[in-house]
């Protein structure tokens, strides 16, 4: 394969030592850049008043980093706007919450353009392009414009929406058309590959035209191997590949931290009672004041059960930009308020609230410490904490986890998780309960076949199978 270039909307730089951010995808993607050599191009996350100048280029051996600057209206509307107030909500199935203006779409799509001119002249014809996430949808069809011959493949961290919800988005037909100028487009599960192929049938714009069968993009218990569809007069391939995290790291991480100090001070601190752990941005998406109600259900369903067991909810502050997001960092904080003053005692307070970024190590640590990860997103492309948790427990203790059948990592661990739909909050309470009383062989049960599927297909199994299914020619996805 020729050299590897990844576009994204943020760049994870490499430390001073030339070390990728620990963590995920930004290890896997530095180690596939490293062996093929490349370029790794996004925004600076710098703002300028007017038209930003050349780019900046940082040379990390084999590896280009190349970073643009955006004017503040860019931001404005291209991030704030149209990818966070109108892509992220419908993309979630939040229709009500999605903001449309005319001007958010055309700084989009401006971005993209500005995107595809700083690539353009960095590229050499065997180059392989790899573009993330829903900021950069337009980009291969921007740089096929430009005459871009090369293989380009991208890949969608969120959901796909089913058809009925993409199409209240306006010009979601232009979105719709722009990913045929994509060579390989790789989704989170195969519910969002059908609800994008969905889509093209429903609009009469295209189907599959062969189904790959079996190879590497089938999925654990799912049959999601690759399609290639004939859509807008070209073809492509589109397959589910769910991304993974550095197990086996961060395993060995968990078990290195869990004897620190902050951590057995924590435990301490717990005098005894069960730790139930939720950890996630503030995000509608993640469905967190239902969580909360579902605790706080599982308290009045239990009396027992009271002062016998602690929830640990983080949730740091994220897209502060965005007016929704805002608000929900008031809301639950009341909300967490509202039950402790409901339930809690003059030496037990149900609900411990973190409103803060936590670092990977001491996260590592909690979730060992925790006996339940309560995972319950209203709708979650991936969702990474999920996968975390997992990996985290002490084999021979480990924690449950209880999961929203609406994470698409559900779809990788049934069989090891307690399935909770997060908008019923008794079931979701009478799954913490199960988890509490499960008991040491059903949770190790649960737990080796959960982990068994994560260290198989962990964060660089995922880089390469997408990498060499876009390197495949069209006629052999698989
Ligand atoms: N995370 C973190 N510190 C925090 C909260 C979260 O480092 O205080 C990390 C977490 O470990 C995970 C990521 O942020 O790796 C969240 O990924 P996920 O897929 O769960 O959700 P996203 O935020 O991407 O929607």
């Amino acid at each position: 394969m020729g050299r590897l270039i990844v576009v994204s909307n943020r760049v994870p730089l490499p430390d001073r030592n030339g070390n990728p951010p620990a963590g995920g995808l930004a290890v896997a993607v530095h180690a596939a850049l490293q062996e093929n050599g490349g370029i790794w191009l996004g925004w600076s996350g710098e703002t300028v008043e007017t038209e930003p100048g050349p780019p900046t280029i940082r040379q990390e051996g084999p590896i280009s980093y190349v970073l643009t600057d955006l004017t503040k209206t860019d931001v404005d509307e291209y991030y704030n706007g149209f990818a966070n107030r109108v892509l992220w909500p419908i993309f979630h199935m939040r229709l009500d919450l999605a903001e449309y203006a005319r001007r958010e779409m055309a700084s989009y799509f401006r971005v993209n353009r500005l995107f595809a001119d700083r690539l353009v002249p960095l590229l050499k014809p065997d180059d392989v392009i790899w573009v993330h996430d829903y900021h950069l949808i337009p980009l291969a069809d921007e740089l096929r414009k430009r005459g871009v011959q090369n293989r380009i493949g991208f890949f969608l961290h969120i959901p796909w929406p089913p058809a009925d919800i993409l199409f209240a988005m306006p010009i979601y037909d232009t979105i719709l058309r722009s990913l045929a100028a994509y060579n390989l487009l790789g989704f989170q599960t195969d519910y969002d590959v059908e609800n994008f192929i969905g889509c093209l049938q429903r609009e009469g714009a295209g189907d599959v035209v062969r189904n790959a069968q079996g190879g590497s993009i089938s999925v654990g218990n799912t049959t999601g191997a690759g399609s290639y569809i004939r859509a807008y007069d070209q073809e492509f391939a589109a397959a589910a590949f769910p991304i993974g995290i550095e197990t086996a790291e961060f395993a060995r991480l968990s078990a290195r931290v869990s004897t620190r100090a902050s951590i057995q001070d924590m435990r301490r601190s717990l005098e005894g009672r069960a730790l139930i752990i939720g950890v996630d941005r503030l995000d509608y998406s993640k469905g967190i004041a239902q969580r909360i109600d579902a605790y706080e259900r599982f308290l009045e369903n239990n009396p027992d059960d009271r002062g016998k067991v602690t929830m640990l909810q983080v949730a740091p502050m994220s897209r502060s930009d965005v007016p929704e997001y805002k608000a929900m960092q008031d809301a639950i904080a009341t909300q967490c308020g509202q039950v402790n003053g409901r339930h809690g005692t003059i030496d037990w307070v149900p609900i411990r609230y973190v409103n803060r970024s936590l670092r990977r190590a001491v996260l590592a640590g909690l979730y060992r410490e925790a006996d339940v990860g309560l995972v319950t997103p209203l709708r979650d492309g991936m969702n990474l904490v999920a996968k975390e948790f997992v990996a985290a427990q002490d084999p021979e203790d480990p924690g449950v986890l209880v999961l929203s059948r609406f994470a698409g990592a559900a779809r990788e661990l049934a069989g090891g998780a307690i399935f909770c739909n997060p908008y019923d909050t008794e079931q979701t309470a009478a799954a913490i309960g199960q988890a509490l009383s499960m008991s040491l062989v059903e949770r190790k049960v649960r737990w080796e076949r959960m982990m068994t599927r994560l260290l198989e297909y962990d964060v660089t199994h995922w880089c390469r199978d997408y990498l060499q299914a876009l390197n495949a020619p069209a006629s052999n996805l698989s």
